[in-house]
């Protein structure tokens, strides 16, 4: 969801400028020569952990966090959707390129990632994407919501359809300015489901989000969507250790 004409505009003019200028990293600002990427360099490329690559390939079964079996959080609270997926984790290079993508508008940086967005989903039985909504304050401070950015090259790879069917409200404190605790407790009530939701029934969902930390966000979007919904998948691009 884009909000004004200057974000467009600026969509408009960074397409056009990556076209014909030498494409530098936006991590360490060196050239890009690797032919398949645009914003990203060959080393700073290789410093983000992919999940799917961890040594020894524990993840949670649940949740994505490398652990062994079920993690934590997801022995101890129940996580309403059937099963979180990620791409990368939340820290180092992976944190530094969310941030960029987050507050800087670099919003071009996510086509870096689309193959290993379809290998990540292939075999995902989903009907619709559905993006995991700004506060009105944010949408209105930044002029996007990132997490529709994803959805819509979701729906391009998949050829699936981006449908907006929750809202947010305003009330709630930013996540980023919570303890972990209170980042469980927070969402808890902050959204609610569109009433054209209704015409989507007992579709397959897969809801998106940039940055999974506890995953309450998530949970709490679904128990949202379970009205009309028995299947709701969940997809980040980021996933946060656990002591974040
Ligand atoms: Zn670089
Ligand atoms: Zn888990």
């Amino acid at each position: 969801m884009i909000r004004s004409a200057s974000v467009i505009l600026r969509y408009i003019r960074e397409s056009i400028l990556s076209l014909f200028s030498p494409k530098v990293c936006i991590l360490c600002d060196s050239l890009i020569f690797d032919q398949s990427r645009s914003s990203v360099c060959s080393l700073c490329y290789s410093k983000i952990i992919f999940i799917d690559e961890i040594s020894d390939r524990k993840i949670c079964e649940k949740c994505s966090l490398p652990y062994d079996g079920f993690c934590v959080d997801c022995s101890e609270t129940k996580m309403n959707f059937d099963k979180l997926f990620s791409l990368f984790l939340y820290e180092d290079f992976g944190q530094k390129l969310i941030q960029e993508f987050k507050f800087k508008g670099k919003f071009f940086v996510i086509n870096d990632f689309k193959d290993k967005i379809r290998s990540k989903l292939s075999s995902v039985d989903f009907d619709i994407v559905v993006p995991v909504p700004s506060d009105t304050k944010k949408f209105v401070n930044r002029g996007y919501n990132t997490s529709y950015f994803i959805a819509k090259l979701i729906s391009d790879i998949f050829r699936r359809k981006t449908v907006n069917l929750l809202l947010k409200r305003q009330i709630k404190p930013s996540q980023l300015d919570l303890t972990r605790e209170e980042r469980i407790e927070n969402p808890k009530g902050a959204f609610s489901l569109k009433k054209s939701a209704l015409i989507y029934k007992h579709k397959s969902v897969l809801l998106v989000d940039d940055v999974a930390t506890t995953c309450s966000t998530l949970s709490e979007c679904t128990r949202v969507l379970r009205e009309h919904f028995d299947c709701v998948w969940c997809f980040t691009l980021a996933r946060a250790p656990s002591y974040l």
